[in-house]
Parts: C-alpha cells; sequence; structure tokens
C-alpha cells in the first residue's frame, strides 16, 4: 500500500462518468473527478457519488456552465477544485496580463472564484499549477493574499524520474515551507505508485507528516570497504515488504563515523572490513557477520516493536 490519500480520475465522456458510481464503491479514499469541456459529465459525476469536482477555468466555458455544476454540487454539499494551469488558460485573461503568467493564473482563478461566491457556494479548493517552479510559487502567494481557500498544490508536467522527483520537490518544499498547500500531487510521467512515495518523502522530509521508513545512507568515502549501494538498496526494498512504520533506519559505509553520522536513526548497521555494527540511535549494540548484517537488522527491527 503506496499510502495514497485522494485519487483523481479523469472523466472525458459519458462512459467515465457512468462508472463513477462503481470506482467509489471499490475504494475507501475519497474520489476527486476532473471535468474538462463537458459541463454535463460534472452532473453525471455528481450524480455518481464523485466527492469532489475540478473544473479547470481555461476549458469548461461559460459562466452558466459553473452555475449549472455550483447548483448541483451545493445541493450535494460536494466542494469544487478550481484548477487553473498554466498550459490552458483562458485566452482574454492570456491577452490581458501577457507579461505575468502566475498573474494570468491568479486573474484566472479569482474570476472562477468569483462566479461561485456570487453563487452563495464557498465550499472551494483553488490550485494553480505550472511546470515553472518561481511562476508556480509566485501565482499561490499572490493568490493566498488575496483569498482565504483550501490549497491543493502541485508542479504540473514535472517529468519523468528523478528529475519529475526533484522538480516537485523543490517546487513542493519551497510552497510548503512558507505554509502553503493543503494537499499535494506528484505528477510524474511514472507509475502512480511512485507519486505517492515521492510525495510522502517530501512531507517527511519537511517534518510535516510521517509515514513508512526513512532510510539513512551515506554518500561513502574512502574508509568505506563494502558495496553499499547494492546493501541499502536491498534494505530500501525488504522495508518496502513490511507494513509502514515511522522508523528511521541507517546504513552507513564505516563503523568509524557511521554510528555517529547517523545518531538520529532509530537503528541502522555501519559496516567494517570484517563485519557491521549493529548500533541503535547511535549506540552500538553488537558486531554481526557481513553476510548476515541485513537479516540481523531484520530481526532488530522487528523487535523494536
Ligand atoms: Fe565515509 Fe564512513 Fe561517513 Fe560513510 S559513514 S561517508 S564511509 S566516513
Amino acid at each position: 500500500m503506496a499510502g495514497c490519500e485522494i485519487v483523481r480520475v479523469a472523466v472525458p465522456n459519458r462512459e467515465s462518468g457512468e462508472a463513477i458510481d462503481e470506482i467509489r464503491r471499490k475504494i475507501s479514499i475519497p474520489l476527486v473527478v476532473d471535468i474538462h469541456f463537458n459541463w454535463r459529465l460534472a452532473l453525471i459525476a455528481l450524480e455518481k457519488g464523485a466527492d469532489k469536482i475540478r473544473i479547470n477555468p481555461g476549458t469548461i466555458g461559460s459562466k452558466e456552465a459553473v452555475r449549472e455544476i455550483v447548483k448541483v454540487a451545493k445541493d450535494r454539499g460536494v466542494p469544487i477544485r478550481i484548477g487553473v494551469n498554466a498550459g490552458s488558460l483562458p485566452k482574454d485573461i492570456l491577452k490581458k496580463y501577457k507579461g505575468s503568467i502566475s498573474e494570468a493564473m491568479v486573474a484566472s482563478a479569482i474570476r472562477e472564484v468569483e462566479i461561485l461566491e456570487e453563487e452563495g457556494f464557498q465550499d472551494i479548493v483553488v490550485s494553480l499549477k505550472a511546470f515553472d517552479i518561481p511562476t508556480t510559487v509566485s501565482a499561490y502567494e499572490k493568490f493566498s493574499q488575496l483569498r482565504d481557500y483550501p490549497l491543493h498544490i502541485g508542479i504540473t508536467e514535472a517529468g519523468p524520474m528523478p528529475e519529475g522527483a526533484v522538480r516537485s520537490a523543490v517546487g513542493l518544499g519551497i510552497l510548503l515551507s512558507k505554509g502553503l498547500g493543503d494537499t499535494i500531487r506528484v505528477s510524474l510521467t511514472a507509475d502512480g505508485v511512485k507519486e505517492v512515495e515521492v510525495a510522502w518523502e517530501i512531507l517527511s522530509s519537511l517534518n510535516l507528516r510521517k509515514r513508512g521508513y526513512i532510510i539513512v545512507s551515506c554518500p561513502m568515502c574512502a574508509r568505506c570497504s563494502v558495496p553499499l549501494i547494492e546493501i541499502a538498496e536491498r534494505v530500501r526494498e525488504e522495508l518496502k515488504e513490511l507494513p509502514p512504520r515511522p522508523l528511521k533506519v541507517a546504513v552507513m559505509g564505516c563503523e568509524v563515523n557511521g554510528p555517529g553520522e547517523a545518531k538520529d536513526a532509530d537503528i541502522g548497521l555501519a559496516f567494517g572490513k570484517k563485519g557491521a555494527v549493529l548500533f541503535v540511535k547511535g549506540n552500538p549494540v553488537r558486531t554481526v557477520p557481513f553476510q548476515k548484517a541485513i537479516e540481523e537488522l531484520f530481526q532488530e527491527i522487528e523487535k523494536l516493536k
């Protein structure tokens, strides 16, 4: 289980809209439905049990179309996310703010927010995503000075791994550090599970949320005499097989500095020429033979329950 807490699906046609209730029955997390162009699909999704509707101001069409969605969402108590994307801004706004994409993004969001507010609807979430990090950060900062709605944050089309993970971490890291962001999405050209794993790494790096194991390992230097890359990778893969818990596990390349450098870790191995020192909170517990080091590490992890 990767730990996804909200899932979003696109509904590009009637058939996908009709499938919402079946999807809803099979999952236990909120289902957000993404609507472009055809507002009637939002009505189908709402009727079929969508937990949130995402509309893109650049593609959803007229004010009247948005009002139709709002009416039904209001009746059903379903929130609406105004999902602004730098790549699909309304033409008139782009023309007006051509000097600043972030301002155009904010203007697009505000115009849509006002339509919802005119209908007495305030169950609103806003996202302002771009590929460019300074543009994204600036858009969220500007919007948050104008309205106090929850923000869904993300760096859109961030790319494949590892570039996309780095770009997402930098962008989301800046926003979260500024206190901006209520839900996050990591957008990668990769398996969705990777997106969730990267999202958890970002949250855990900032001590905002903790879930599974955190692995601490050193960059190796001349003191390292073992194939640490392979060892760390094996520990990482085996940790993924265990039920998640917030435990910091270290894999260090030498016993001289390893336990000290990783004293924050709950448990770890520091390798020497003849074996590895097994340590807990920086304190050596015993020395174990190289061949049995990983096995003994996992036995100790079990005992830490
Ligand atoms: Fe070098 Fe040891 Fe530090 Fe790893 S733990 S970087 S091998 S000194």
